[in-house]
């Protein structure tokens, strides 16, 4: 069930999930520019909308320039995925129509999509993301992120019905550990509890900035992963890798040595995804005792790079507002 998913040329995988929040044409253009010129294909999330929220920023599909701009990455390659609408309060008839507008505008509907940060309509998020006593823990904890709804039918934001239709694959869990195969080799699986409004699941290396990525991309991490057959799926947010002025150095270093291996695969989130499906063959479901484990790794994580690290994005935010 490792290697066995890739190519018979190729010994691990790496690729990255990229969160639009922040993200400007200005921003992105060299990030991608240098990952195409690599050949490093990642997915990148969109936002139909201009956010509505002010805690977010970043350019939507209604920005012609931007839209080309998305247009090209696709046909270079790279794929585009769903990040909500946009960032704030849309309605089921706004979202609905968002998704439409999505597909006319790129050709086709999302496979991916990932809950942002506080938006009412996020999928199964909040303490729903959480069994006992986890969730209860986080109602303490984090006393504002609940009251999601997109998969309560009834809600002004309910889309999951179309979320079933349309979407192939949500990110929940986040680990401090880069091989997937390791600390979640269920993914992509399915979660009885999420199944009415979802389809499969998948987990991802917690990288949220620069600070993180570089920590957890070294050398002689990247051999490892090489040597253990890895599959790799980085969540970040490549709109803060500019933050300098120039394309963060240790991020340009990571790829460039992922990249000089010559074993590597590095193709969009679905495409790994659909290749670790055909190769296990069958439906993974997360049991109950291995859900409880991963929400206590996924959590630990949070803290870690929260409380003892500090370099998380509330620190990097601190730094680059
Ligand atoms: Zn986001």
């Amino acid at each position: 069930m490792t290697a066995t998913a890739l190519p018979a040329n190729k010994r691990f995988a790496f690729t990255i999930v990229d969160d639009t929040d922040d993200t400007f044409l200005e921003n992105i253009r060299p990030v991608y520019d240098f990952l195409t010129e690599q050949r490093v294909f990642i997915t990148k999330t969109v936002w139909v909308y201009p956010p509505r929220d002010a805690a977010s920023r970043g350019d939507s599909l209604q920005n012609r320039e931007y839209l080309n701009y998305v247009l090209d990455l696709k046909r270079r390659g790279f794929e585009i995925a769903l990040h909500n609408v946009g960032s704030g309060h849309y309605t089921r008839a706004e979202i609905l129509a968002g998704l439409e507008e999505y597909r006319d505008l790129l050709g086709e509907y999302p496979k991916i999509h990932i809950n942002h940060s506080y938006n009412p309509d996020n999928i199964y998020s909040g303490n729903k993301r959480f069994g006992f006593p986890f969730n209860r823990i986080l109602r303490v904890l984090y006393p504002r992120y609940r009251d999601f709804s997109g998969e309560e039918e009834g809600s002004p934001y309910f889309w999951g019905d179309a979320h079933k239709r349309i979407i192939r694959f949500n990110r929940n869990y986040e680990f401090d550990e880069i091989n997937l195969l390791k600390v979640n080799p269920e993914s992509p699986y399915r979660d009885r509890r999420y199944l009415r409004y979802s389809n499969y699941w998948f987990s991802a290396a917690f990288a949220p900035n620069p600070w993180c990525f570089d920590r957890l991309f070294t050398r002689p991490a990247i051999d490892r992963l090489e040597r253990e057959g890895g599959i790799c799926i980085a969540y970040t947010h490549l709109g803060y890798y500019t933050r300098t002025g120039e394309l963060d150095r240790g991020f340009v270093e990571a790829i460039r040595y992922l990249v000089s291996k010559g074993t590597g695969l590095f193709v969009p989130v679905s495409d790994l995804l659909e290749l670790l499906l055909k190769a296990r063959g069958s439906d993974c479901y997360l049991g109950p005792a291995r859900k409880l484990k991963l929400e206590f790794l996924h959590l630990l994580t949070r803290a870690k790079y929260r409380y003892v690290r500090r370099i998380d994005d509330r620190a990097f935010k601190r730094v680059y507002p």
